[in-house]
């Protein structure tokens, strides 16, 4: 039986438990409050402007992975609820809003508004005069939740694609995770 999430960020903040030690424990699992400019420019700017814009393969496979022990734990509620669940979490932990615009069997469509990523790492790029690119990577931990079903299921793989991003300009930040054909 999975929980539930709270429906808005502040139950979830009324949800986090401190520890004597200073620990933030929300539903037994550990979080932090960090700088969103801290926490976009180390994950994401700074890598992907010392490795050539692109993530490189070891923090793709950490966040893929992180999709696929998250489907695996939340299994019951199918591909489908594991995303809508992931979603929703991403919301809470003020990584943006985000809005499921499409499922089905070959394609996956879905859009992130205020992404913490693409706004505080645009403001990057624009300070170092960087030429902006799309720079959100929630596409590659959506990749590991839906292929984790694909694989039980032997289907065909996903990729994902920011298609649209904040940190270029664009009004939201928009993921088309494609299904091999
Ligand atoms: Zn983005």
């Amino acid at each position: 039986m999975v929980e539930e999430l709270p429906k808005d960020i502040r139950s979830f903040i009324d949800g986090i438990e401190i520890t004597e030690d200073g620990a933030l424990i929300f539903k037994g699992r550990r979080f932090v409050f960090a700088p969103g400019v801290l926490f976009s420019v180390s994950l994401m700017g700074a890598l992907v402007e010392r490795f050539s814009r692109v993530l490189g393969p070891v923090g793709r496979r950490a966040l893929v992975n992180y999709g696929r022990r998250l489907a695996k734990e939340l299994e019951s509620l199918g591909a489908k609820g594991v995303l809508e669940y992931y979603l929703s979490l991403e919301h809470l932990m003020g990584f943006g809003r985000n809005e499921l615009v499409e499922f089905s069997e070959s394609r996956v469509v879905y859009r992130v508004y205020g992404s913490l990523y693409g706004e505080e790492t645009g403001a990057y790029f624009k300070m170092k005069g960087i030429e902006p690119t799309a720079t959100c990577n929630s596409g590659y931990i959506v990749e590991g939740i839906l292929n984790y079903f694909a694989e039980k299921e032997g289907k065909p793989l996903f990729t994902s694609e920011e298609v649209k991003c904040k940190a270029k300009g664009d009004e939201y930040c928009e993921f088309v995770v494609r299904r091999a054909a």
